[in-house]
């Protein structure tokens, strides 16, 4: 029999240690911005590396001609061709492709890897159609490669390491860039790689290419991450040239990020404890899809164990890692059946659980919404630093050109700030695009809703909040034509 009066309590603590209260997320949203500066002062200054994409120009809609894109970032790859007609034609013609990567390949060599790629890429490219006219150019290619990696020109960067089931130690150092370029030599295949940007950066190109108020692009899907558009005199770290355009879009890797006030319980200790890297990608491992289900199944242990939650026996699926996956969390978090039925559905598929009173069910829905609202609080946290970030340094650009009134800056009202700061009359734009804002729309909107409550009415009409979905792909293609040899 369960104990029903420990369960309850526990549920309580839950929701204590879980808590995302205003004054805590404020505090979150000033951490983000202290941070962003600091890793923007000196490589090495915070958690967050806030790396340089060497992206300085977006597109805007105007390019013209024959690009491809190939988006290399989990067990597939896609390559996608696109004929672009500028301003009025836009995108003429597209055409995209998805490839499985043997698994094998995945562990493989690193020579046989990208003869892969290129090999299918070639493939893809010897099928193009007349509706597609290089005009006698090289054809070119955006690479969306969504590794970490240590980019060098918009065009270059070395692999730091391979995640998500890719082990190749060769190409560890390596010129991601000039890998792809000489295999596609050895298959060959004629065709110029213009640009190499993460799925970040690739899904902020894409939503530009559509709306020039787009400053900021988020992953919200199996990881985080986040860029925006900086200007490149607040960049203290990078001491070469300006680029003409004034803008660099900076990745910053806030899965790292880490902040004292950031609400970690013993479940987010022990989670990290037992991953593949202790003491790494603290705010990711708060509300990713990769972690979001495993947080609520030691949660859900928990319970069985302490209050014998499924009864005197602890079921052992409940101890295995990662058996309950943030798709299955959603659906129990949005079932709204009488008597929880998906819910029901789901203990018993995943855990073995195959009987359960309403009152248990009804517990564990509310389990899946403390976990995922405080993530999807922290992640609004983290999108509303961003925007401080970028419109707290218009406002001192601002000031000093005798542009703008008086604001302060100190008082710390956020939707002063920005409500202020919109002379303009321009929004801003944040670009969304990843499986877990996607696909549960009760994260989706706890998101839009804390970013609107953190911003205040007011402020939060100059701010958009966009899915923009598959940007990662034709992204590449825009960032391709606007770094073409033939601009
Ligand atoms: P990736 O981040 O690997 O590029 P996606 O953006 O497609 O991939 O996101 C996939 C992730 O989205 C999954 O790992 C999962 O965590 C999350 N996800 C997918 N479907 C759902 C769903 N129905 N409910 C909640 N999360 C989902
Ligand atoms: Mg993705």
């Amino acid at each position: 029999r369960a104990n029903w009066s420990r369960a309850v309590a526990i549920v309580d603590e839950f929701r204590e240690a879980f808590q995302t209260p205003m004054p805590l997320l404020k505090h979150v949203v000033d951490a983000m911005v202290a941070e962003m500066h600091a890793g923007l002062v000196r490589e090495g200054g915070s958690k967050l590396t806030m790396l340089l994409s060497f992206v300085d120009s977006l597109p805007t809609g105007d390019e013209h001609g024959l690009y491809y894109a190939l988006d290399l970032g989990g067990t597939n790859f896609r390559v996608l061709r696109l004929q672009l007609g500028g301003k009025n034609g836009r995108i003429l013609n597209k055409e995209y492709q998805e490839v499985s990567i043997p698994p094998d390949l995945m562990i493989g060599s690193n020579e046989e890897l990208f003869d892969f790629i290129a090999q299918r890429l070639g493939d893809f490219v010897a099928q193009e159609g007349e509706d597609y006219n290089p005009h006698g150019k090289i054809r070119e290619l955006g690479f969306t490669f969504s590794f970490p990696v240590n980019q060098t020109s918009i065009n270059s960067g070395h692999l730091l390491k391979w995640t998500k089931g890719f082990a190749i130690a060769e190409t560890v150092g390596k010129d991601v860039v000039s890998e792809l370029q000489t295999a596609m030599v050895r298959q060959g295949l004629q065709m110029r790689v213009a640009a190499l940007v993460n799925d970040t950066v690739a899904t902020l190109a894409g939503a530009r290419y559509w709306n020039k108020d787009v400053m900021v692009a988020v992953i919200l899907g199996t990881g985080t991450n986040a860029c925006y558009v900086e200007h490149a005199d607040s960049i203290p770290k990078w001491r070469s040239a300006l680029p003409k355009s004034g803008d660099m879009v900076i990745n910053m890797e806030w899965g790292n990020f880490w902040s004292n006030y950031l609400p970690k319980t013993q479940i987010d200790e022990a989670l990290d404890k037992d991953s593949v890297n202790p003491g790494e990608q603290g705010f990711e491992k708060l509300f990713s899809g990769m972690y979001l289900g495993d947080i609520v199944r030691r949660a859900l242990l928990k319970l069985a164990k302490e209050a014998a939650l499924f009864g005197e026996r602890v079921p052992s699926k409940l101890s295995l890692p990662f058996i309950l996956r943030t798709p299955d969390v959603s659906a129990m978090h949005t079932d709204e059946s009488s008597d929880l039925e998906e819910t029901s559905r789901v203990l018993s598929s995943v855990f073995g659980i195959k009987s359960s009173s309403l009152q248990v069910r009804r517990l564990i829905v509310e389990v899946c919404e403390i976990v995922a609202e405080r993530g999807a609080r922290l992640a609004a946290a983290g999108i509303v630093g961003i925007l401080r970030k970028i419109e707290g340094d218009c406002v001192a650009n601002g000031v000093a050109n005798g542009e703008v009134g008086k604001v302060n800056l100190a008082n710390g009202e956020l939707g002063k700030l920005i409500g202020n700061n919109k002379v303009n009359g321009r929004k801003t734009v944040v670009a969304i695009d990843g499986g877990l804002y996607e696909h549960y729309p009760k994260f989706r909107n706890c998101v839009d809703s804390t970013i609107t409550e953190l911003l205040g009415k007011d402020a939060a009409k100059d701010v958009i909040v966009q899915l923009f979905k598959d940007g990662s792909g034709i992204g590449a293609a825009f960032l391709a034509a606007s770094h073409s040899l033939y601009r």
